[in-house]
């Protein structure tokens, strides 16, 4: 299956938007039938978290996402697989495997557009403290259900691209350590082989925007301590492919990446073959940005820059609105962009030594339609 014909069986729900608070997750799940809601427990703020149960087979799978509430796409992904699990193309799946899902792990993050929950705390390094309502939720989660696999759903900023190659980080994996020697494990080995067959699957749709994330262990990640406990664990990572800064092509993506990983999980095969194409993957490095201004002409000398910059992205008024600053200053090296300006910009400025902020002050200054055109509301 391509991603095409897997298109053509996806049910997308309907949410466009970055912003995705806990009221539009609510009223989304109102439309997705077919499991098992439980309440797991409540956030900070006292909104309910619930994780839903599909499937009747001995194989536990459990998935969460938006344990980082400002990272929407991977959460509208999972919804998008969970809408469509009734469809055929599932049933080997449902019968092979039982998956608990907690789509919304962070609901204060979400409606506050930040990563970390209603006191400040990055849910991702609190697995080993617990000082958390929503850590202990998942944790407990997983003692109860002991799964086979977990799956640790996230998105990625838009600064990845896949090794140095000028291709963006549109996906990234991890079969995240489990000790600080890195040592390859025989659920380390398995999570390499399922991760090895996804980006087989995607890499006709797909190649050479796919990489591999920073496997530096840290215990206090849940990925990280799942995999210690035994869970052969796998980190899913949605980036920036494009200027669709909605991620609409990436999500699907995403959702296809899921779909071929359960479908490996449900073949009874063993967990040896592929893992090449998941070693093999290209780091992520931070050498993109989201512009770069080719040639900005400083008025005192003459001299002409050029500038990257990256979106901030903001919530106002109940949207997230991307606005840019400057992030890289001459010289820029590599550094590659989702949109290349090289149109002269005259900038007048006195000075030749500009520090970022300041640039980004005079660009909005002197060239306020410019930086008007580059932000997106
Ligand atoms: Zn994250």
């Amino acid at each position: 299956m391509n991603v095409n014909s897997f298109k053509s069986e996806l049910v997308q729900v309907d949410l466009s938007l970055r912003y995705l608070p806990f009221c539009s997750f609510e009223n989304v799940m109102k439309s997705i039938h077919g499991f098992e809601e439980v309440l797991e427990g409540y956030s900070v703020q006292r909104r309910p978290i619930n994780s839903y149960m599909i499937g009747s087979g001995p194989t536990r799978v459990l998935m969460w996402s938006q344990m980082h509430g400002n990272e929407s796409t991977s959460c509208k992904g999972l919804l998008d697989l969970m809408a469509s699990m009734h469809r055929t193309c599932f049933r080997n799946i449902l019968q092979s495997c039982t998956i608990v899902i907690v789509p919304m792990l962070n609901p204060d993050g979400a409606n506050a557009y930040t990563r970390v929950n209603a006191n400040g705390v990055d849910l991702n390094r609190d697995a080993v403290n617990l000082t958390q309502p929503e850590s202990r939720v998942l944790m407990s989660l997983f003692d109860r259900f002991t799964p086979h696999f977990c799956f640790n759903l996230h998105d990625q900023r838009s600064i990845f691209g896949a090794g140095l190659t000028g291709f963006p980080a549109a996906l990234s994996f991890l079969v995240p350590a489990a000790d600080q020697q890195k040592t390859c494990s025989h659920n380390r080995a398995v999570g390499r082989s399922i991760l090895g067959s996804v980006v087989k699957g995607l890499t006709a749709d797909l190649s050479n925007t796919v990489s591999q994330f920073d496997d530096h262990f840290n215990i206090n990640c849940f990925g990280d301590f799942f995999q210690s406990k035994g869970a052969t664990t796998m980190l899913f990572e949605a980036g920036q492919l494009s200027t669709d800064y909605m991620r609409s092509d990436v999500r699907l993506y995403f959702s296809f990446a899921l779909f071929l990983a359960l479908k490996r999980i449900s073949s009874p095969k063993d967990f040896t073959e592929n893992a090449d194409f998941y070693t093999n993957l290209p780091q992520n490095m931070e050498c993109y940005c989201d512009v770069i201004l080719e040639k900005v002409k400083l008025q005192s000398s003459g001299k002409t820059i050029s500038i990257g910059l990256t979106y901030n992205e903001c919530l106002e008024q109940d949207d997230v609105v991307f606005r840019p600053s400057v992030s890289h200053i001459d010289p820029i090296d590599p550094l590659f962009a989702f949109k290349i300006i090289n149109d002269e910009i005259n900038l007048f400025t006195e000075c030749d030594a500009i520090e970022a902020d300041q640039l980004i002050e005079l660009l909005e200054s002197n060239q306020s339609d410019l930086i008007k055109n580059l932000t997106i509301i």
